[in-house]
């Protein structure tokens, strides 16, 4: 409890000094909601770090506030982390990086995106639409699922979506399906130490383990790891997906995708680079980089035109573009339905749609599991 009182001496101190002009009240208000969820003891975890000596493991958790590290051997997987109820089954040690980038065949499809830690949120809306049972686990059998990043930040439950989804993975592929986890910003934010929006919880993790938060997420842990083996896109049968865009650039310059995901990969995460970024693989990571881009979104002269978008369709020989990223409040499209942005707002924990597609069809999965097909919007 002690600890907790200190944090909101730091935040409330931080908040004063930052908002000082700003009206009180409003000031009041705003420190409240940053740490009325504190107000009960945290608990996070695990974080399993690869030791260097084999077979050797680290965890970590924070247990209602406090420190709790154990150091295990393990023979043979999966092994499962347990303590204070907040468990993970690690299925292999580090993990190589993913490399393939295009699937085809006749399988049904669900993607959606931009969780940002409404972990509750995501469990409701894959019940309700039938991508996984009312255990958790998956029953789409022979599908693919896609989320189009952003899994971190704003949200108090991104280790659960992390664990959760980890082990959705290998649940998938023991029946024939896939889980395509893809790289947003807020990954590449948080494996670079950009925490401008973890949430105040992440930073009482950080603290009470004397880690920092983005070190959590090292190579060298099961997340980080895995995480760092995930690519920026991915393409199924017609339709190409990734988190925020293709600039038009990268049709014109007929940049491949195994390129593209290739640059983007070699330049993720600064501090691990010998040299800095330059050069292509710093446009990439820039505003109109795959991750961050919004130009489908953007009103005529500063967004793509309608000739750009069937350049890059053309260009990548695919039907749709599916993007995250640039928040809409249910599954729309735009370019006369080329283009299909699937970020639902689920960031605001209300409500959230899965796209669901099977063969030419494609409709709008709703919160409660209804099926509506997808029309041309706006
Ligand atoms: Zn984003």
């Amino acid at each position: 409890m002690k600890k907790f009182k200190t944090l909101s001496l730091i935040l409330f101190t931080l908040s004063f000094s930052t908002l000082a002009k700003e009206d009180a009240s409003k000031l009041i208000t705003q420190v409240d909601n940053q740490t009325s969820h504190l107000n009960i003891e945290i608990s996070d975890g695990p974080y399993v770090f690869k030791n260097k000596s084999k077979s050797s493991f680290t965890s970590f958790w924070v247990c209602d506030g406090e420190r709790k590290q154990e150091i295990t051997l393990i023979d043979n997987y999966p092994h499962k982390f347990n303590s204070c109820g907040l468990s993970a089954e690690v299925t292999s040690g580090l993990v190589k990086e993913d490399n393939i980038l295009e699937y085809s065949g006749d399988f049904k499809i669900a993607a959606t995106s931009d969780f940002h830690g409404q972990y509750k949120l995501m469990m409701q809306l894959l019940q309700n639409n039938n991508i996984i049972d009312t255990q958790g686990n998956w029953s789409f059998d022979n599908g693919h699922l896609v989320i189009t990043g952003d899994v971190f930040d704003r949200g108090d439950q991104v280790t659960e979506i992390l664990w959760f989804l980890y082990k959705l993975e290998k649940q998938a592929l023991r029946v024939g399906g896939q889980v395509h986890l893809l790289l947003g910003n807020h990954e590449v934010m948080t494996l670079n130490g950009d925490l401008r929006y973890l949430n105040p919880k992440y930073e009482y993790t950080a603290n009470t383990l004397n880690i920092p938060y983005d070190e959590l997420f090292s190579k060298e842990s099961i997340l980080g790891n895995w995480i760092r083996s995930k690519p920026v896109l991915v393409k199924i049968n017609n339709m190409l997906f990734t988190h925020g865009g293709f600039h038009p650039s990268l049709a014109k310059e007929k940049r491949t995708l195994s390129e593209i995901n290739t640059v983007f990969k070699a330049n993720l995460v600064k501090s691990e680079l010998s040299t800095k970024r330059e050069g292509w693989g710093k446009y990439l990571h820039k505003k109109n980089g795959p991750i961050w881009y919004r130009g489908y979104f953007k009103v005529k002269d500063e967004g793509a035109s309608n000739e750009e978008i069937e350049l890059l369709l053309h260009h990548f020989n695919v039907k749709n573009i599916i993007v995250g990223h640039t928040s809409q409040k249910q599954i729309e499209t735009r370019h006369e339905g080329k283009v299909i942005a699937i970020d639902s707002s689920i960031k605001n924990g209300k409500y959230g749609e899965v796209l669901l597609i099977d063969g030419n069809n494609k409709w709008r999965g709703t919160l409660s599991g209804e099926m509506i097909p997808l029309e041309n919007t706006p």
